[in-house]
């Protein structure tokens, strides 16, 4: 498992089987804010994330936002919104603010999961904080200037890896 290496690749969040999820005996979901849960076009999450976060909830799954994104106030209405934890400020890759994240919601790296959009934030905080990733492709193509130079780097490290559900 490299530092780049996720778990399981998706192509969105949606398509993140939650049966699966608990037969793996996965307990919390850390979730990227930025075009994993609410397109960077968008100001809110799409209905159907809407509803796989209340399906993860009604399968007993913990559900924070560790995001990087540093308004947040942005933030925060998003977490109210869907009725999840947050954790702003993230720095990822750093793993801090997935630490401070299981500390808040009372679980173990092993029960937990970081989904993201982004190979060099999120799956590498993710590694480096000793919990599964799941890549899932970004749901638009606006991106921050500096996430658009990573994208490319991202397409090499993706080279030969599929995506469930495309
Ligand atoms: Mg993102």
């Amino acid at each position: 498992m490299g530092l780049f290496r996720a778990w399981r690749y998706v192509a969105s969040l949606p398509l993140v089987d939650v049966g699966e999820l608990v037969e793996k005996d996965v307990r919390l979901v850390l979730l990227d804010r930025d075009n994993t849960c609410v397109p960077r076009d968008a100001s809110s999450a799409p209905p159907e994330v809407v509803a796989w976060l209340d399906a993860a909830r009604a399968a007993g799954i913990g559900l924070c936002l560790v995001s990087n994104n540093f308004h947040s106030s942005q933030v925060g209405r998003t977490a109210r919104e869907l009725g999840v934890e947050v954790v702003d400020h993230a720095m990822k890759p750093a793993p801090f603010a997935l630490r401070r994240a299981m500390r808040l919601m009372g679980a173990s790296p092993e029960k937990t999961v970081m989904i993201g959009d982004q190979v060099f934030t999120d799956v590498a905080a993710g590694s480096l904080a000793g919990v599964r990733t799941i890549l899932v492709r970004p749901q638009s193509r606006s991106d921050l200037w500096y996430t658009h130079i990573f994208r490319v780097f991202e397409r090499l490290a993706l080279r030969g890896v599929t995506f469930e559900g495309e």
